[in-house]
This record gives C-alpha cells, structure tokens and sequence, in this order.
C-alpha cells in the first residue's frame, strides 16, 4: 500500500465524481520503481470501478498514461506522481472521466483551436511546488485538443535524462524536443508562449472603471474585495494571480490559519475575488500611468484602461546579486527556489547567497539534501533570526563565510564555481561547487512608475497611512510601498485600506 489511509479517503471521495470510464495504460519493468508504480495504479484502480488497467510499452519506463476508453488523451506520468503531484494526478483522473475543468469558456476555446502538433514534456521534482501549475496546465491542454500530449517526467525516476540534459531547475518544459521554458507559468502564461493571445482589442472598449486595482496578490485581492462590496465597479490587472504567495511552499503565520500552502491560499484568493463582481483582467502587465481626466494605465500590449481610482500592488520579485555569471548560467545552476531546484542538487556542493532569514531557511533545508552548503554573507554578521542561526551552527554539511563579498559565478556550460572577496583582507578565493542559491532579499515591482510617482530609494512607492501616493487617486498597497514589513496580513490589511482610501476619495470628488 503506497497511499496513507487519509489520502486514501480523499481520493475515495474524489474518484465518487468521476463521469465516464477510464484506462490506465502501464508501462513497467521488473524494477523497484516500476514495482511501486504498479501498486500505486492498482490501488487506484481497486477503488472505483470506472477505472480499468492495461499494460502496455511507453517510451519511458515505468510511466502509465490516463485515457479515455476508446481514445488515448496523451497525458502521461513517468515516474510515480506522489508528493506535491498526487493532486495533478488526481484531477487528470477526473478530467480525462469528463468532469468540466474550472476555466473560462474563452480559454477553452483557444485551446481547442490551437492548431499543429504539441508534444511537452516536463520534468519535476515531487518536492517542487512550482511544479503542479505546469504539469496540471499542459494535462489538461492535451486533453481538450487531441493534436497535444505532455508527460511529467520525474527527476528523481529519470536522473540520466535529466543529468543528460543539463536540467538543473524545475519545473522544465521542453515542446516537441526543444527546451521551451523553465519555472511556474500559468495556464494563459504558456498559450502566449506558444503564440495563442487573447483578444486584447475588447480591453480598449471596457467603460471606465471607479477603481483599478493592479497587481493579483494578497494586497491587490483584499482592495478589490474592499471596492466591490462597495458597489465600486472595480478591475484587477494581474500579470500573475497570487503574486509571491505562489512560491511559498508552508505559510504558518496567516492568522486563524495553523498551516496552509501557498498555491491554496492563492487559489482561495482568486475565488474569493472571482465571488464579486470584480473584472479580473490577466495575465496582463501594466507599463505606464498618467493622470488626464481619468487616470489612464497603459498595458503591456498597448491597451489603454481608464479608471477614476487606481490602487497599486504590484508587490516585489528576488533580487539579484548583479555579478558575472548570474544570468549566464540561470537554471543552469544558478537556482532562486531552493524548494524547487534543491532535489536535483542532491549529493552535489552548492552556495547559499544572503545570510537573512530566507538564506539561511534555504541553507538548512538544502543541507538535507545536498552534499554541502557554503554560506555567503556580504555583511560581518548573519541578519537571520537567532533560532534559525542555531539550528544552522549545529549541521555538520555547512560552512558560513560572513563579511565576503560574491565577486563571480564560474562555469562554462553550466555552474563549476563561485568566487568571492574577503572584504576585510582584500584576497580573491574560488570555491568549486554545482549550484547557487541566491536569497538576498526582494526589489519592488516599481520600475514601470519611477516617472510618475515619488519613490524612495529602495524604489518603494511612497505612501501615508491611508495608502495615498502623491497623485490623488491614486493609491498603493503591499510590499511594492514604503510599509517596513512585507509579510501577507499586513498586504492584505494596506490593501483594505487603500482601497477604503479610494471610496472615501471617490465620494468626495
Ligand atoms: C518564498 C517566500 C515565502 C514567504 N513566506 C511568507 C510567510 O510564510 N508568511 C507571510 O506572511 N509572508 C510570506 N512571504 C511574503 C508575502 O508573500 C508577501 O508579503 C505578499 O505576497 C505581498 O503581497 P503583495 O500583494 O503586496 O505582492 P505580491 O504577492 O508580490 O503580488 C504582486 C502582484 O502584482 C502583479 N504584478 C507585478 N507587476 C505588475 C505589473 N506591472 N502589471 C500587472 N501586474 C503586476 C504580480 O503578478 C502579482 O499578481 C513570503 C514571500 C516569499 C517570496
């Protein structure tokens, strides 16, 4: 028996509300894994009736396809899709029985009509929680359009196939054999990668809003259901719903909540949101804003909205270390998500950049994993909270160099090393190593307002208590302002009271 016996009565629950029969068609040699495969798909199969299994030879074994009886979906898991891809696995059931997906008619449509062959692959690791949004994406894409298929493909399973291709970040999408994109994407995200827009010449058309909300995270879903239960008409422009609550894997601090995960609480944002009549306008970035009669916001795709209020909360992004090599070797070893990208370090040396609570967070779960952690930190002292500082001292697989300046990242087709500057003596070292994680804090998604709006010099917008920039109307929420602690409770509560900020001024003007 592979799954715990309270996962096992979810999943009985969830398989009551598949609609049609399925086949599963297994792959599997005489091989642990394929072993374990087996047990996994026959325990499965044992629970509900609609489920029927054959075996089969796939291109990857062991790997098992979920089909519909009389037509193969092209959805495939090599590997067992346990961990964080239990729950791909679970709604690819649910979906190839006929159970509707929860996507917009227009998406579908798109899907549907994308012309040509799509054949994805994607590799994951079962600890990445980057990884499910990709791999439930492109299942549910090679559903809708027979032209598509899309394998997940588990890195630990398949360590040849990934060593083979220099894979080093997950999750990694290669379209009919071409590398096509690393990291999380959103559905809509990979339609415009492969070229299928939405029609942005309706945005031009939509009437002027009471209150424009930009940026889809804590911040920007508590304005809006600030504005919207004031009877505002209200709009998100969002590049990314969630924002960075998506990349956090444990959130233990969002209080009356003992634990949630990130993609959860995003996911219960947006229906939250979706349960308003609020206009959620994605994946869309805004580049500009001016003040004319209304204030006008200009999109990435050169759609101008207009609005009578606008609250920004666009929220940060990782900072960079800035150094030779960096962006050279980006998924390459070069690593910002050590939940992700740590497993396929296992064994290997690797640096942690940033000695705050997020580097040395990163650095005592990769020491799990890894062979050893190096530990950089430009300052005399680590700024990391005295708990976990100690936890870190007492882990045999860690050296922490403090006062060290990062100077280069080495390699030629991938990471070989890091150099550094000891900052008090002035000597150059070089440590060979595979990865760098780098965890030196976050910039504000701002660079797109620095024209028009007064910014302090960490490029915060700068706001007063009731969240006002220095263009009336215009207000701002979350961790792209000045507010000293960036954390979700305190972006949800500047977001409810930008957005009471923005009624209040609308009643009056
Ligand atoms: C790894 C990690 C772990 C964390 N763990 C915790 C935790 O345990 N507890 C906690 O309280 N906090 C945690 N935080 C901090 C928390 O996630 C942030 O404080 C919070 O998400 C900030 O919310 P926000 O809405 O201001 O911005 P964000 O979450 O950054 O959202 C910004 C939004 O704006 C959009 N956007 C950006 N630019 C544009 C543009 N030009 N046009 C349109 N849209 C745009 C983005 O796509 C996104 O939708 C963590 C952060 C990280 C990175």
């Amino acid at each position: 028996m592979l799954l715990e016996p309270d996962i096992k009565n979810q999943l009985d629950q969830y398989l009551q509300l598949m609609e049609n029969e399925i086949l599963i068609k297994v792959s599997a040699g005489s091989d642990t894994n394929s072993q374990d495969m087996l047990v996994l798909v026959n325990e499965i199969a044992s629970m509900s009736p609609k489920i029927k299994v054959e075996e089969t030879v796939l291109p990857r074994t062991p790997s098992f396809s979920i089909n519909k009886v009389n037509e193969d979906t092209g959805v495939t898991f090599a590997g067992i899709p346990l961990g964080h891809e239990f729950t791909s696995l679970v709604l690819a059931l649910l979906q190839v029985s006929g159970r509707a997906p929860k996507l917009e008619q227009e998406v579908i449509d798109r899907i549907k009509d994308l012309k040509g062959e799509y054949h994805f692959e994607t590799y994951v690791s079962l600890s990445c929680n980057n990884c499910p949004e990709v791999v439930q994406a492109l299942n549910l894409m090679s559903i809708l359009n027979p032209n598509i298929s899309h394998t997940m493909i588990d890195g630990g399973t398949f360590k040849e196939e990934v060593e083979s291709k220099d894979i080093m970040a997950v999750p990694s999408t290669y379209l009919n054999g071409e590398f096509i994109f690393s990291g999380r994407m959103t559905l809509e995200e990979i339609l415009a990668k492969i070229g299928s827009n939405p029609d942005s010449s309706k945005l031009n058309d939509k009437d002027v809003f009471d209150v424009l909300v930009i940026g889809g995270g804590p911040a920007g879903a508590s304005a809006a259901i600030y504005t919207a239960r004031k009877g505002l008409h209200t709009a998100i422009v969002a590049e990314r719903f969630g924002g960075q609550v998506l990349d956090t894997m444990s959130i233990e601090n969002f209080i009356s909540v003992k634990h949630t995960e990130g993609p959860k609480l995003a996911a219960s944002l947006e229906e939250h949101v979706k349960s308003y009549n609020i206009d959620i306008i994605k994946p869309y970035k805004a580049k500009s804003l001016r003040k004319n009669e209304f204030i006008e916001i200009e999109l990435e795709n050169d759609a101008l909205l207009k609005s009578k209020s606008v609250i920004i909360a666009t929220g940060a992004r990782p900072r960079k270390v800035g150094v030779p090599g960096e962006e050279e070797f980006r998924n390459k070893g070069v690593a910002y998500c050590p939940h992700c990208d740590g497993p396929l370090f296992e064994g290997k040396n690797v640096a942690v950049i940033g000695g705050g609570n997020a580097g040395i967070e990163a650095a005592i779960d990769l020491a799990g994993i890894v062979n050893h952690v190096t530990v950089l930190e430009f300052l005399p002292e680590l700024k990391a909270d005295a708990i976990l500082q100690e936890i870190l001292y007492k882990l045999p697989n860690v050296t922490v160099l403090k006062n060290v300046q990062t100077q280069k990242i080495t390699g030629t087709s991938k990471v070989d090393g890091i150099s550094y500057i000891e900052r008090d003596t002035g000597a150059l070292k070089h440590i060979p190593l595979e990865g760098v994680f780098v965890q030196i804090g976050l910039i504000p998604n701002t660079d797109w307002l620095e024209e028009t709006l007064t910014l302090n010099k960490l490029k915060e917008i700068v706001v007063d208590k009731n969240g006002s920039t220095n263009i009336p109307g215009v207000f701002a929420a979350g961790d792209c302002t000045d507010s000293p602690y960036k954390q979700i409770v305190i972006s949800m509560g500047s977001g409810a009271t930008a957005a009471l900020s923005a009624f209040d001024y609308l009643i009056r003007n």
